[in-house]
Protein backbone atom coordinates (compact mmCIF):
# COMPACT_ATOMS: atom_id res chain seq x y z
CA UNK A 1 0.00 0.00 0.00
CA UNK A 2 1.39 3.48 -1.16
CA UNK A 3 1.01 6.17 1.77
CA UNK A 4 0.66 8.77 -0.84
CA UNK A 5 -2.32 10.10 -2.42
CA UNK A 6 -2.78 11.59 -6.42
CA UNK A 7 -4.15 15.18 -5.57
CA UNK A 8 -3.82 16.77 -8.99
CA UNK A 9 -1.41 17.17 -11.90
CA UNK A 10 0.34 20.30 -13.10
CA UNK A 11 2.82 20.25 -15.93
CA UNK A 12 2.27 16.67 -16.38
CA UNK A 13 4.00 15.85 -12.76
CA UNK A 14 1.79 14.11 -10.25
CA UNK A 15 1.00 16.08 -7.30
CA UNK A 16 0.77 13.74 -4.44
CA UNK A 17 0.15 14.30 -1.01
CA UNK A 18 1.30 11.53 2.23
CA UNK A 19 -1.95 10.28 4.20
CA UNK A 20 0.92 11.97 7.60
CA UNK A 21 -0.16 15.43 5.73
CA UNK A 22 -3.46 15.13 7.14
CA UNK A 23 -2.15 15.44 10.68
CA UNK A 24 -0.66 18.68 10.14
CA UNK A 25 -3.96 20.47 8.76
CA UNK A 26 -5.17 19.01 12.25
CA UNK A 27 -2.56 20.56 14.02
CA UNK A 28 -2.42 23.64 11.74
CA UNK A 29 -6.71 23.97 12.92
CA UNK A 30 -5.45 24.64 16.63
CA UNK A 31 -2.31 26.07 16.12
CA UNK A 32 -3.12 28.58 13.41
CA UNK A 33 -6.72 28.87 14.20
CA UNK A 34 -6.76 31.77 16.57
CA UNK A 35 -9.89 33.01 17.70
CA UNK A 36 -11.33 32.68 14.44
CA UNK A 37 -12.16 28.94 14.37
CA UNK A 38 -10.09 25.86 13.62
CA UNK A 39 -11.69 26.25 9.91
CA UNK A 40 -9.49 29.68 9.73
CA UNK A 41 -6.34 27.64 10.66
CA UNK A 42 -7.18 24.96 8.14
CA UNK A 43 -7.35 28.01 5.45
CA UNK A 44 -4.10 28.71 6.82
CA UNK A 45 -2.06 25.77 7.00
CA UNK A 46 -3.54 24.72 3.52
CA UNK A 47 -2.01 28.20 1.80
CA UNK A 48 1.34 27.77 3.65
CA UNK A 49 1.61 24.06 1.81
CA UNK A 50 0.40 26.33 -1.27
CA UNK A 51 3.93 27.73 -1.09
CA UNK A 52 5.60 25.01 -0.09
CA UNK A 53 3.86 23.26 -3.56
CA UNK A 54 4.87 26.33 -6.14
CA UNK A 55 8.86 25.95 -4.20
CA UNK A 56 8.88 22.71 -5.14
CA UNK A 57 7.76 23.52 -8.87
CA UNK A 58 9.81 26.04 -9.19
CA UNK A 59 12.87 23.12 -8.87
CA UNK A 60 10.62 21.18 -11.21
CA UNK A 61 10.38 23.32 -14.12
CA UNK A 62 13.93 24.18 -13.85
CA UNK A 63 14.43 20.49 -13.96
CA UNK A 64 12.53 20.08 -16.99
CA UNK A 65 14.05 22.70 -18.60
CA UNK A 66 17.33 20.86 -18.67
CA UNK A 67 15.34 17.93 -20.07
CA UNK A 68 15.08 15.51 -16.74
CA UNK A 69 11.77 14.27 -15.57
CA UNK A 70 10.46 14.78 -12.68
CA UNK A 71 8.36 12.33 -11.27
CA UNK A 72 6.17 13.33 -8.78
CA UNK A 73 5.98 16.36 -5.89
CA UNK A 74 4.67 14.76 -2.61
CA UNK A 75 3.98 17.45 0.09
CA UNK A 76 4.75 15.98 3.61
CA UNK A 77 3.98 17.34 6.95
CA UNK A 78 7.90 18.09 7.08
CA UNK A 79 7.71 20.09 3.72
CA UNK A 80 7.59 19.17 0.08
CA UNK A 81 9.54 16.81 -2.04
CA UNK A 82 10.32 16.94 -6.53
CA UNK A 83 11.65 13.80 -7.25
CA UNK A 84 13.68 13.94 -10.19
CA UNK A 85 14.32 11.28 -12.57
CA UNK A 86 17.90 11.94 -12.14
CA UNK A 87 20.19 14.92 -10.25
CA UNK A 88 21.86 17.70 -12.24
CA UNK A 89 25.35 16.97 -12.66
CA UNK A 90 26.36 19.68 -13.83
CA UNK A 91 27.20 22.31 -11.76
CA UNK A 92 25.85 25.04 -13.36
CA UNK A 93 22.82 23.05 -14.15
CA UNK A 94 22.48 22.00 -10.35
CA UNK A 95 22.69 25.65 -9.21
CA UNK A 96 19.85 26.66 -11.12
CA UNK A 97 17.84 23.71 -10.45
CA UNK A 98 18.73 24.02 -6.42
CA UNK A 99 17.92 28.02 -6.54
CA UNK A 100 14.88 27.89 -8.72
CA UNK A 101 13.00 26.73 -5.68
CA UNK A 102 13.79 29.40 -3.11
CA UNK A 103 13.87 31.92 -5.87
CA UNK A 104 9.49 31.46 -6.21
CA UNK A 105 9.53 32.21 -2.54
CA UNK A 106 11.62 35.55 -3.03
CA UNK A 107 9.71 36.27 -5.86
CA UNK A 108 6.12 35.98 -3.88
CA UNK A 109 7.48 38.13 -0.66
CA UNK A 110 8.07 40.54 -3.04
CA UNK A 111 5.14 40.38 -4.95
CA UNK A 112 3.16 40.37 -1.27
CA UNK A 113 5.29 43.19 0.24
CA UNK A 114 3.23 46.14 -1.06
CA UNK A 115 -0.03 44.62 -0.97
CA UNK A 116 0.59 44.02 2.97
CA UNK A 117 1.77 47.52 3.26
CA UNK A 118 -1.23 48.89 1.01
CA UNK A 119 -3.80 46.81 3.13
CA UNK A 120 -2.16 47.55 6.60
CA UNK A 121 -2.28 51.40 5.82
CA UNK A 122 -5.91 51.20 4.45
CA UNK A 123 -6.90 49.22 8.04
CA UNK A 124 -4.79 51.98 9.77
CA UNK A 125 -2.36 49.20 11.51
CA UNK A 126 1.13 49.60 11.94
CA UNK A 127 3.31 47.17 10.63
CA UNK A 128 4.27 44.92 13.24
CA UNK A 129 4.70 41.10 13.72
CA UNK A 130 1.37 41.45 15.90
CA UNK A 131 -0.44 41.33 12.66
CA UNK A 132 0.69 37.32 12.04
CA UNK A 133 -1.82 36.70 14.53
CA UNK A 134 -5.32 38.65 13.21
CA UNK A 135 -7.52 36.64 11.42
CA UNK A 136 -8.21 38.16 8.55
CA UNK A 137 -7.15 38.93 5.21
CA UNK A 138 -4.43 41.26 6.36
CA UNK A 139 -3.16 38.81 8.81
CA UNK A 140 -2.96 35.83 6.52
CA UNK A 141 -1.17 37.70 4.03
CA UNK A 142 1.50 39.40 6.18
CA UNK A 143 2.04 35.46 7.25
CA UNK A 144 2.50 34.17 3.61
CA UNK A 145 4.82 37.08 3.16
CA UNK A 146 6.23 36.02 6.40
CA UNK A 147 6.27 32.41 5.58
CA UNK A 148 7.69 33.19 2.48
CA UNK A 149 10.80 35.04 3.78
CA UNK A 150 11.00 31.66 6.37
CA UNK A 151 10.94 29.39 3.09
CA UNK A 152 13.70 31.01 1.69
CA UNK A 153 15.82 31.63 4.36
CA UNK A 154 15.54 28.27 5.85
CA UNK A 155 16.58 25.82 2.33
CA UNK A 156 19.17 27.86 1.97
CA UNK A 157 21.12 26.68 4.81
CA UNK A 158 23.67 24.76 3.27
CA UNK A 159 23.46 22.04 4.64
CA UNK A 160 22.90 19.12 1.96
CA UNK A 161 20.36 17.81 0.91
CA UNK A 162 18.84 20.73 1.82
CA UNK A 163 19.12 23.51 -1.53
CA UNK A 164 21.50 25.71 0.36
CA UNK A 165 23.67 22.29 1.00
CA UNK A 166 23.07 21.56 -2.95
CA UNK A 167 24.50 24.92 -3.88
CA UNK A 168 27.02 24.43 -1.69
CA UNK A 169 27.51 20.91 -3.86
CA UNK A 170 27.39 22.81 -7.39
CA UNK A 171 29.78 25.35 -5.78
CA UNK A 172 32.64 23.13 -5.04
CA UNK A 173 31.81 21.21 -8.50
CA UNK A 174 33.07 23.76 -10.27
CA UNK A 175 36.56 23.79 -8.61
CA UNK A 176 36.96 19.60 -8.03
CA UNK A 177 34.46 16.74 -9.03
CA UNK A 178 31.36 15.95 -8.48
CA UNK A 179 32.28 13.12 -5.60
CA UNK A 180 34.35 15.21 -4.19
CA UNK A 181 32.11 17.93 -3.87
CA UNK A 182 29.34 15.80 -2.93
CA UNK A 183 31.41 14.30 -0.01
CA UNK A 184 32.62 17.79 1.76
CA UNK A 185 28.73 19.11 1.02
CA UNK A 186 27.40 15.70 2.89
CA UNK A 187 29.86 16.64 6.25
CA UNK A 188 29.20 20.20 6.20
CA UNK A 189 25.23 19.37 5.82
CA UNK A 190 26.02 16.77 9.26
CA UNK A 191 27.66 19.34 11.18
CA UNK A 192 24.63 21.35 10.55
CA UNK A 193 22.32 18.84 11.45
CA UNK A 194 24.18 18.39 14.67
CA UNK A 195 23.51 22.15 15.28
CA UNK A 196 19.64 22.15 14.29
CA UNK A 197 19.42 19.15 16.61
CA UNK A 198 20.90 20.33 19.52
CA UNK A 199 18.86 23.88 18.90
CA UNK A 200 15.64 21.59 18.68
CA UNK A 201 16.71 19.58 21.96
CA UNK A 202 17.19 23.30 24.32
CA UNK A 203 14.81 25.25 23.16
CA UNK A 204 10.84 23.66 23.71
CA UNK A 205 8.55 22.99 21.19
CA UNK A 206 10.57 22.57 18.48
CA UNK A 207 9.71 18.67 17.65
CA UNK A 208 9.26 20.15 13.49
CA UNK A 209 13.23 21.27 13.38
CA UNK A 210 14.06 18.11 15.40
CA UNK A 211 12.59 15.84 13.20
CA UNK A 212 14.56 17.81 10.34
CA UNK A 213 17.81 17.41 11.71
CA UNK A 214 17.48 13.83 11.49
CA UNK A 215 16.20 13.92 8.13
CA UNK A 216 19.54 15.93 7.33
CA UNK A 217 21.74 13.94 8.76
CA UNK A 218 20.76 10.55 7.29
CA UNK A 219 19.49 11.50 3.62
CA UNK A 220 22.31 13.52 3.23
CA UNK A 221 24.03 10.01 4.24
CA UNK A 222 22.28 8.34 1.88
CA UNK A 223 22.87 11.14 -1.22
CA UNK A 224 26.38 10.74 -0.53
CA UNK A 225 26.48 6.99 -0.86
CA UNK A 226 24.54 6.58 -3.42
CA UNK A 227 26.68 8.91 -5.44
CA UNK A 228 30.45 7.59 -4.49
CA UNK A 229 28.90 4.07 -5.75
CA UNK A 230 27.75 5.24 -8.32
CA UNK A 231 31.05 6.90 -9.21
CA UNK A 232 33.08 3.25 -9.07
CA UNK A 233 30.20 1.48 -10.77
CA UNK A 234 31.31 4.70 -13.77
CA UNK A 235 34.74 3.53 -13.93
CA UNK A 236 33.79 -0.58 -14.97
CA UNK A 237 32.33 -1.42 -18.64
CA UNK A 238 29.82 -3.40 -19.45
CA UNK A 239 32.50 -5.82 -21.21
CA UNK A 240 33.86 -6.25 -17.81
CA UNK A 241 31.34 -7.45 -15.67
CA UNK A 242 29.42 -9.93 -18.06
CA UNK A 243 30.13 -13.71 -16.95
CA UNK A 244 32.12 -15.74 -19.41
CA UNK A 245 31.09 -18.81 -20.59
CA UNK A 246 27.24 -17.67 -19.85
CA UNK A 247 24.77 -20.94 -20.08
CA UNK A 248 21.93 -20.46 -23.02
CA UNK A 249 18.80 -22.30 -24.07
CA UNK A 250 17.56 -23.29 -26.96
CA UNK A 251 13.54 -22.12 -27.42
CA UNK A 252 13.02 -26.01 -27.67
CA UNK A 253 14.40 -26.95 -23.65
CA UNK A 254 11.72 -27.79 -21.51
CA UNK A 255 10.85 -26.32 -18.08
CA UNK A 256 11.79 -29.47 -16.55
CA UNK A 257 15.07 -29.25 -18.28
CA UNK A 258 15.85 -26.10 -17.34
CA UNK A 259 14.57 -26.77 -13.81
CA UNK A 260 17.59 -29.17 -13.57
CA UNK A 261 19.94 -26.48 -14.70
CA UNK A 262 18.59 -23.87 -12.51
CA UNK A 263 19.38 -25.95 -9.41
CA UNK A 264 23.18 -26.75 -10.19
CA UNK A 265 23.73 -23.53 -11.79
CA UNK A 266 24.34 -20.04 -9.91
CA UNK A 267 23.57 -18.20 -12.77
CA UNK A 268 20.48 -15.96 -12.16
CA UNK A 269 19.25 -15.75 -15.57
CA UNK A 270 19.40 -17.71 -18.62
CA UNK A 271 18.99 -16.41 -22.61
CA UNK A 272 17.27 -18.21 -24.73
CA UNK A 273 18.96 -18.41 -28.20
CA UNK A 274 17.93 -18.99 -31.89
CA UNK A 275 19.83 -21.79 -33.01
CA UNK A 276 20.67 -20.69 -36.00
CA UNK A 277 21.26 -17.23 -35.78
CA UNK A 278 22.38 -16.86 -32.10
CA UNK A 279 20.02 -13.57 -31.34
CA UNK A 280 18.51 -13.63 -28.41
CA UNK A 281 14.01 -14.25 -27.70
CA UNK A 282 13.97 -14.50 -24.96
CA UNK A 283 15.05 -14.68 -20.85
CA UNK A 284 14.40 -17.35 -18.45
CA UNK A 285 14.88 -16.25 -14.85
CA UNK A 286 14.18 -18.45 -11.72
CA UNK A 287 10.96 -16.69 -10.83
CA UNK A 288 9.36 -17.26 -14.24
CA UNK A 289 10.43 -21.28 -14.14
CA UNK A 290 9.49 -21.53 -10.98
CA UNK A 291 5.96 -20.36 -11.50
CA UNK A 292 5.82 -22.58 -14.87
CA UNK A 293 6.57 -25.48 -12.28
CA UNK A 294 3.71 -24.51 -9.63
CA UNK A 295 1.40 -24.86 -12.34
CA UNK A 296 2.80 -27.81 -13.39
CA UNK A 297 3.99 -27.32 -16.57
CA UNK A 298 7.12 -29.27 -16.58
CA UNK A 299 6.56 -30.43 -20.55
CA UNK A 300 5.93 -26.47 -21.58
CA UNK A 301 9.03 -25.27 -23.89
CA UNK A 302 10.97 -22.56 -22.39
CA UNK A 303 9.86 -20.45 -25.41
CA UNK A 304 6.37 -19.96 -23.67
CA UNK A 305 6.54 -18.75 -20.49
CA UNK A 306 10.08 -17.25 -21.17
CA UNK A 307 9.96 -12.80 -21.13
CA UNK A 308 10.10 -12.11 -24.52
CA UNK A 309 13.25 -10.55 -25.97
CA UNK A 310 11.09 -6.77 -26.98
CA UNK A 311 10.42 -6.01 -23.37
CA UNK A 312 14.15 -6.47 -21.84
CA UNK A 313 15.80 -3.32 -22.06
CA UNK A 314 19.05 -3.37 -23.82
CA UNK A 315 22.68 -1.88 -23.30
CA UNK A 316 25.76 -1.31 -25.26
CA UNK A 317 28.77 -3.46 -24.92
CA UNK A 318 30.30 -0.10 -24.29
CA UNK A 319 28.27 0.73 -21.60
CA UNK A 320 29.47 1.82 -17.93
CA UNK A 321 27.70 -0.02 -14.90
CA UNK A 322 26.25 3.45 -13.65
CA UNK A 323 24.73 3.11 -17.03
CA UNK A 324 23.21 -0.07 -16.27
CA UNK A 325 21.80 0.95 -13.26
CA UNK A 326 20.21 3.93 -14.79
CA UNK A 327 18.16 1.74 -16.99
CA UNK A 328 17.27 -0.83 -14.84
CA UNK A 329 15.72 1.90 -12.49
CA UNK A 330 13.90 3.65 -15.59
CA UNK A 331 12.34 0.60 -17.24
CA UNK A 332 11.76 -1.39 -13.79
CA UNK A 333 13.42 -4.42 -14.45
CA UNK A 334 16.51 -6.16 -13.29
CA UNK A 335 18.29 -7.83 -16.48
CA UNK A 336 18.90 -6.15 -19.41
CA UNK A 337 20.53 -7.32 -23.00
CA UNK A 338 24.18 -6.72 -23.59
CA UNK A 339 24.51 -6.31 -27.47
CA UNK A 340 27.87 -5.55 -29.46
CA UNK A 341 26.34 -3.76 -32.47
CA UNK A 342 23.97 -6.19 -33.59
CA UNK A 343 25.06 -8.96 -31.80
CA UNK A 344 23.79 -10.42 -28.85
CA UNK A 345 26.63 -10.93 -26.61
CA UNK A 346 25.26 -11.70 -23.18
CA UNK A 347 22.81 -10.37 -20.06
CA UNK A 348 23.67 -8.24 -17.04
CA UNK A 349 21.13 -7.99 -14.18
CA UNK A 350 20.94 -6.19 -10.95
CA UNK A 351 23.24 -9.15 -9.24
CA UNK A 352 25.94 -8.38 -11.75
CA UNK A 353 26.04 -4.60 -10.48
CA UNK A 354 25.85 -5.82 -6.25
CA UNK A 355 28.99 -8.13 -6.88
CA UNK A 356 30.85 -6.24 -8.62
CA UNK A 357 30.18 -3.31 -6.43
CA UNK A 358 31.10 -5.46 -3.18
CA UNK A 359 33.81 -6.39 -4.85
CA UNK A 360 35.07 -2.95 -5.57
CA UNK A 361 34.08 -1.51 -2.14
CA UNK A 362 35.93 -4.87 -0.41
CA UNK A 363 38.69 -4.39 -2.44
CA UNK A 364 38.95 -0.46 -1.56
CA UNK A 365 38.66 -0.55 2.16
CA UNK A 366 41.45 -3.54 2.46
CA UNK A 367 43.67 -0.21 0.40
CA UNK A 368 44.71 -1.99 -2.73
CA UNK A 369 43.57 -1.01 -6.04
CA UNK A 370 42.44 -3.18 -8.53
CA UNK A 371 43.27 -1.52 -12.28
CA UNK A 372 39.71 -1.40 -13.67
CA UNK A 373 40.07 0.47 -16.57
CA UNK A 374 37.39 3.05 -17.94
CA UNK A 375 38.30 1.42 -22.03
ZN1 LIG B 1 13.78 23.40 -2.28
Amino acid sequence: MSWSIKVGRIFGIDIKIHLTFLLILVWGAFNYGGSAGPLYGVVVTLALFTLVLLHELGHSVAALGYGIPVRDITLLPIGGLARLERMPEKPLHELVVALAGPLVNVVLAIGLLPLVAVLAALQGETFSLRMLMQPGLLGLLTFLLSANISLAVFNMIPAFPLDGGRVLRATLGFFTDYQRATQVAVTVGRVFAIGLGLVALFVPGQIFLALIAVFIFFAGGQEGQAVAAKGMLRKVRVAQALTPNAVALSPEATVGQVASLMMTSRQPDFPVLDPLTGQLLGVASHHTVTQAMQQGRWRSRIAEIMQQARTVPTIALTASLDEVQDKLAQTSSRVAAVYDGLHFRGLISLEDIYRVFGFLNRSQSSGRRIGWQAG
